[in-house]
């Protein structure tokens, strides 16, 4: 198909159906926190169920390739970009409805709802399990596919289960058992699409979460204080071990390809220092990799997806 045939197809199905926001062309170094990855050719922000399910089926039906993005915290975009549209939760998806029950409470919480809201929500009412994810940016879509974790708690701690619409634009609702968590993995069946999680807190001691959150804030002054966009740690930890202390062992704190750099505070955080390309980043992850498997043997796993034309 033509490119202008295409931006036809597009036009046609924005006007007549969509309810939410559609911008073309657009930088998605504007929707990731890495400030970093050239132009996606649609980003649309669905408003409800039935604006994800017309679009899926709008791309599924003419061919055209969909991404689904929250808030791009997690994700690096290479420089040639995004073919197809990219779906962003954070609009439509934004509201959690809250319920008590005998042992807590449960959050049914959209996916584009971000993880600090329900971290403060659940501070504000007094419910623990949440702690570990104070100071975890993005939102709940994310939290669930990434398993999202830190100081010994992840995201499957506290998932029920999450509801999803699949590339056929049908709703289902996946069980815990059936999400395949793991560490900073989830095994979601691919195509699928998390439009809320069911997320269950127990009840707990207002001021010891307050101070448990304090204190895990508290932590992370270190890498809370770097002042350059990035996507935070780049590598999984293999097991038993610390990627970031594998990096700064290496000595390859500080360098740089271009305007990135393997950060001078953390060594599994790579740093936008302005106008980075995305292929410096790779550059920098292959510099990474080589360099540790060469001199200790171990294959590092890279923990942020990487999406896009080269
Ligand atoms: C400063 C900083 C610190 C961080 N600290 C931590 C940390 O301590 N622990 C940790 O685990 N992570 C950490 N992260 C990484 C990141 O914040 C988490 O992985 C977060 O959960 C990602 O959420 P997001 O909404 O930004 O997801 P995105 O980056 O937008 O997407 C991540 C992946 O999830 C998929 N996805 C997003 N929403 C949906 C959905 N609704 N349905 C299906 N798939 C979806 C995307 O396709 C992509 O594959 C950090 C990031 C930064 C920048």
């Amino acid at each position: 198909m033509t490119e202008k045939k295409q931006a036809e197809q597009y036009s046609l199905f924005f006007i007549q159906r969509f309810k939410g926001k559609v911008l073309f062309n657009v930088p998605m170094s504007d929707y990731t926190s890495f400030r970093i990855g050239g132009p996606a050719d649609v980003v649309a922000f669905p408003k409800d169920d039935g604006d994800l399910k017309d679009i899926i089926s709008f791309a599924e039906s003419k061919g055209f390739p969909y991404y689904i993005l929250g808030a791009g915290t997690n994700v690096l975009v290479r420089d040639g970009g995004v073919r197809g549209i990219v779906i962003v939760m954070i609009e439509g998806f934004k509201h959690a409805e809250w319920e008590e029950t005998a042992s807590g409470a449960r959050a049914v919480a959209g996916a584009g709802a971000s993880l600090a809201e329900i971290t403060g929500e659940c501070r504000e009412r007094g419910l623990t399990g949440m702690e570990f994810a104070v100071s975890i940016p993005g939102t709940v879509g994310g939290a669930v596919l990434m398993n999202a974790g830190a100081y010994g708690g992840e995201m499957k701690d506290v998932v029920e289960g999450v509801e999803v619409m699949n590339g056929k634009g049908q709703k289902g609702f996946l069980p815990k058992g059936d999400i395949g968590f793991s560490y900073r993995s989830s095994n979601i069946p691919k195509g699928n699409i998390v439009m809320r999680a069911h997320l269950a807190f127990k009840k707990g001691n207002k001021e010891e979460i307050k101070n448990k959150m304090a204190e895990l804030r508290e932590k992370r002054k270190t890498t809370g204080k770097i002042p350059y966009p990035n996507a935070g740690s780049v590598f999984k930890n293999p097991e038993g071990l610390v990627a970031g202390r594998l990096i700064e062992e290496a000595g390859l704190k500080g360098e740089t390809s271009g305007s990135a750099q393997i950060s001078n505070v953390h060594g599994n955080y790579i740093v936008n220092l302005g106008g980075a390309a995305a292929k410096d980043v790779l550059h920098l992850m292959a510099l990474i990799r080589d360099r540790i498997y060469r001199t200790k043997g171990i294959t590092l796993e890279p923990e942020i997806k990487v999406i896009g034309e080269g």
